[in-house]
């Protein structure tokens, strides 16, 4: 076979969130294991429910990920011409024909299918036959186009996710490819959903269909006029739902987060990508891969069969596993951010690399971090409690002494741990005891990591006058 080419083909009514973009997921994944290429084609022919916000949405999500298209993004509105060029041909060879049927004959001709118990489907008035006299064309009615599906036998596929999948073409109405423009006038209306699609994966020449099943019922129809149309359909991969934590079908208005509120809230993209992948696909049981890793393993024959449920403690679980992997220079310009986020003025000269890699084990995001990094950037407001219960008169003139220490050593972590082993010596305190209290005045709480390993890191200034303000 050629060139793998895969798409993404979202639809910007809604602000993406996870369930919908780990289709793209194993789309641009499938696309790079494969050395082929990645298609993004935005489906905005929705105009009432398709905003300019949610595809800003879509190409951040995009970015963010890192699933970069090789060719797009293509706009569907922007295809209208083709389109309409491509109805015509079909008209032209009798491929697709126009029906008159008004909405009253429709609404009436599906009232006596439901009263006969059948299922409602249009009927062939207007469907051209050889031998067979047409109904005069009523004056003033703006026709739909349909498309001649075939009668008779049935139409498979074998799908990459489900197996084999067929539908008897008796279950397939004459689909409506085209509406009436609003205004009626002009011989060809606006295209409709699943004849756009079609038309754009011929001309986008896309080799692999991986998108959700709930389109499985709209692929049958698609491949009759892609044969229609004189090609063969492309490979097909419906994959499962992602339910959320409450097993509905994750979606806005069940409470799915936009995907940039997980960049917003200091998820790596490799700890996304990875969960995301996870959820559908598997690798034995390997949880923890890097990019580079999954793109080596990913193909389409380890999709999951059944639903995949998000599990944010999951996901964050995954995401801490990615904080302690991920170098400093990379963690550092995010933290950085968060810090912006959080009202934080960092110094030109600030040095974050040494603090991610003294706090990023404990963190399960770069935002986590940045709240331990405050410190570094702002001021501490130790709670009264831990005030009460550390920063007693046992240890008060203790923490006097360590102040005055510690303004004449070399400011580092050795130099600084031999200044608190003086002091305690000095006053026959134990490390338990003197810590702690250090920490509630410097750093604002009770526990951190190593103490002298956080204090190397303040301005010796910012140490001292935190340790004399009590
Ligand atoms: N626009 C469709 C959606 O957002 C996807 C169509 C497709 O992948 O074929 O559900």
């Amino acid at each position: 076979m050629g060139t793998v080419r895969t798409r993404f083909a979202p639809s910007p009514t809604g602000f993406i969130h996870l369930g919908n973009i780990r289709s793209a997921l194993y789309a641009w994944a499938y696309a790079r294991a494969t050395g082929g290429v990645f298609v993004l084609r935005i489906e905005d022919t929705d105009v009432e429910r398709s905003t300019q916000e949610a595809v800003d949405v879509i190409l951040e999500s995009m970015r963010w990920l890192g699933f970069d298209p090789d060719e797009g993004p293509l706009f569907q509105m922007q295809r209208m011409a083709r389109y309409r060029q491509v109805l015509e041909e079909m008209l032209e060879q009798g491929l697709a024909y126009r029906c008159y049927m008004s909405t009253a004959e429709l609404d009436a001709l599906r009232e006596r299918q439901m009263q006969a118990r059948q299922k409602p489907r249009y009927d062939g008035t207007w469907r051209p036959e050889a031998g067979k006299s047409l109904p005069p064309v009523p004056a003033g009615v703006a026709p739909v186009i349909r498309f001649k599906s075939p009668v008779g036998g049935s139409v498979a596929w074998d799908d990459k996710v489900k197996g084999r999948i067929e539908f008897s073409n008796d279950e397939l109405d004459d689909l409506v490819i085209a509406r009436p423009a609003a205004d009626g006038v002009g011989p060809i209306g606006i295209p409709t959903y699943n004849f756009c699609v079609v038309v754009d994966d011929i001309d986008m020449a896309i080799t692999h269909v991986i998108r959700g099943d709930d389109h499985v019922n709209n692929t049958p129809r698609q491949i009759h006029i892609l044969r229609s149309l004189g090609h063969e359909p492309p490979i097909y991969a419906h994959l499962p739902t992602v339910l959320n934590e409450r097993g509905e079908k994750m979606s806005k208005r069940h409470g799915a987060k936009p995907v940039t509120q997980y960049r917003d809230e200091g998820f790596l993209a490799d700890g996304v990508v990875n969960y995301l992948a996870r959820l559908g696909w598997s690798h034995g049981d390997d949880e923890i891969f890097s990019r580079a890793q999954f793109l080596q393993w990913f193909n389409l024959d380890h999709l999951g069969k059944s639903a995949g449920q998000f599990d944010e403690a999951k996901l964050r679980w995954v995401n801490a596993q990615h904080m302690k992997s991920t170098d400093d220079a990379t963690l550092a310009p995010l933290v950085g951010e968060q810090l912006r986020r959080l009202g934080l003025q960092l110094p030109a000269d600030a040095s974050l690399e040494p603090m991610c890699a003294l706090f990023k084990d404990r963190c399960a995001t770069t935002l986590e971090l940045a709240q331990w990094l405050s410190m570094y950037f702002g001021e501490v407001s130790p709670s009264g409690e831990d005030q009460r219960a550390y920063v007693t008169d046992a240890v008060r003139p203790a923490l006097s002494s360590l102040a005055v220490t510690l303004s004449g050593v070399v400011w580092d972590a050795p130099a600084i741990q031999q200044g608190i082993k003086a002091t305690l010596s000095g006053y026959g305190l134990k490390m338990p005891q003197l810590a702690p209290a250090v920490r509630v005045l410097v750093c604002g709480r009770a526990q951190t990591p190593s103490l002298d390993a956080v204090l190397a890191l303040f301005a010796r200034e910012t140490v001292l006058a935190r340790l004399r303000a009590y």
